[in-house]
């Protein structure tokens, strides 16, 4: 049989700036580009509901554009050592090529796959395919790793921005005979088939969609990123997460589709956020338990509180404070939330109901289309001030405050909480405020058709100020 290389699709769904594929070229052998749902990573953290949809309309989207350039994408379900030792009994594959992963466990398997591969003279290699720079690379002077979001960005932009490996193939080299592949549907990721329905409205996966994403985004909103991406009402921000996260587009192809324009503000801040993408994967490979371990070891001994019924609330956008319960629902209704009021709501969550951060950043995994292992925990840990360079103990957004200043008409709110619609300006951010002519007016009644707050703002500040304090003790 004549050789062959297996190429390991992952979080790397793309066929442009992608250097195992680019790898694959090189060795002008036929490829068999294979994708392996792998039950080792459901054992250690299983994806999301979202991630799940997205990943079977991104699967279903890389394989048509393998047909695109002669070849196809081979399906298979199973622990990934096993699957590849199969598959290379089967087809005598002299090759396996990847872009690496940096979740802890991740790191363990392809390690040990890599050894066992070498073992029998089979060429094993892994490349760069998600970052700009791998982890270990940016260190400062003296060498040591940053784990400050400033010095780490000046320590990266010094270096300069490398540029993407490859454009897209016209042809892959297809094998003479293909292997048996499951069909996508068969991986079962679309479990719960009416949540996810929706999603459709939202987005389109695929590499294709995120390149006519970033071109619009570059073109109508990119100039005044600075100042609008802190609105969730615009559409100030380029919604690339979850294209990112499973690699449709990599950052390189990014921020080299903006290094032509003339540097402003704007453009300072959106390069300064896929920097922060980056500089979580550094957390993450530094502080590998980050998705359930603080990085400030203290907070181990935090007492938090256990209300589950506050928890439900919460996720349920039933908290009675409408900023805080818009970005819970546009979560639920769309699979994404704006950065702003993530960070409102993680807030709420750790500070005015001292609820562990563990418990939101499962719902956020579980809820994103985005979720993604490295800026999920890490935004978590920011905000509830336990993580590395976090926001100080004593940031505890005011909800009703963050709701004036960002979403100053109430457009956000009254998209996603509909029964608010008729609420004057004046209350929108305080419903409890307005009398009951004016609730009545409005088609309210507070406590049945929206909720009471379910803390009291100055109460739940104290309160926590002075829980964060002790542990200042
Ligand atoms: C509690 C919390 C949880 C979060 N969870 C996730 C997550 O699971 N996945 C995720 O991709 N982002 C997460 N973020 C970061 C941020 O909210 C999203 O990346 C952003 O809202 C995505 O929208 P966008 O693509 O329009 O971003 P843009 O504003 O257009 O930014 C461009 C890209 O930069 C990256 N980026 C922007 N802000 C951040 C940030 N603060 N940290 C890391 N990367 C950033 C993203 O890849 C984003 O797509 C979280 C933030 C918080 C506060």
């Amino acid at each position: 049989m004549k050789q062959q290389t297996i190429l390991w699709f992952r979080f790397d769904l793309r066929l442009s700036d992608n250097p195992a594929l680019k790898k694959a070229i090189d060795l002008n052998l036929p490829v068999l580009p294979i994708f392996i749902y792998d039950e080792e990573d459901a054992q250690s953290r299983s994806l999301g509901s979202a991630s799940k949809w997205w990943l079977h309309k991104s699967l279903e989207n890389l394989s048509s554009e393998l047909e695109l350039v002669g070849s196809k994408l081979l399906i298979f379900r199973g622990k990934a050592e096993e699957v590849l030792q199969k598959l290379i009994d089967d087809t005598k594959a002299t090759n396996v090529l990847w872009n690496r992963r940096y979740e802890p466990w991740a790191v363990k398997r392809d390690r040990l796959i890599k050894e066992k591969l070498s073992a029998q003279s089979i060429n094993a290699m892994s490349f760069n395919g998600s970052l700009l720079y791998e982890p270990w690379e940016i260190k400062s002077k003296i060498g040591n790793p940053l784990k400050v979001f400033t010095p780490y960005k000046r320590a990266l932009l010094s270096k300069g921005i490398p540029e993407p490996v490859n454009s897209k193939p016209s042809k892959l080299l297809s094998p003479t005979k293909w292997p048996v592949s499951q069909s996508i549907d068969k991986l079962k990721l679309i479990e719960n088939k009416s949540w996810p329905i929706k999603f459709h409205n939202y987005w389109e996966p695929g590499s294709n969609k995120a390149k006519e994403k970033l071109e619009i985004f570059i073109s109508d909103a990119l100039h005044d990123y600075n100042i609008n991406r802190d609105i969730p009402s615009i559409e100030g921000t380029s919604k690339l997460s979850p294209h990112l996260r499973f690699g449709e587009i990599s950052p390189k192809e990014v921020l080299n589709s903006i290094n032509h324009i003339e540097e402003n503000d704007g453009i300072n801040v959106y390069k300064s956020e896929i920097i922060w993408r980056e500089f979580s994967h550094n957390l993450l490979w530094y502080f590998p338990n980050i998705h359930n371990t603080p990085i400030k070891n203290e907070f181990e001994k935090f007492e938090w509180d256990n209300n589950e019924a506050n928890l439900i609330a919460w996720k349920k956008g039933l908290t009675g404070y409408p900023i805080v319960d818009a970005g819970m629902r546009e979560l639920w209704a769309t699979g994404w939330m704006h950065n702003r009021v993530r960070m409102i709501v993680a807030s709420f969550l750790t500070k005015h109901l001292l609820l562990p951060w563990q418990l939101g950043e499962k719902w956020f995994w579980d809820t994103l289309l985005d979720a993604d292992p490295a800026s999920n925990t890490s935004g978590w840990q920011w905000v509830s001030g336990c993580g590395a360079d976090a926001a100080p103990y004593f940031r505890i957004f005011n909800p009703i405050i963050q709701g004036e200043k960002f979403d100053p008409d109430g457009n956000y709110i009254k998209k996603f909480i509909p029964e608010l619609n008729k609420l004057p300006k004046k209350f929108i951010h305080e419903p409890w405020k307005a009398d009951s002519a004016i609730l009545k007016n409005s088609d309210i009644k507070l406590g049945d058709t929206y909720p009471n707050p379910i803390v009291d703002h100055k109460f739940a500040r104290e309160r926590a100020l002075n829980k964060y304090a002790e542990l200042r003790k």
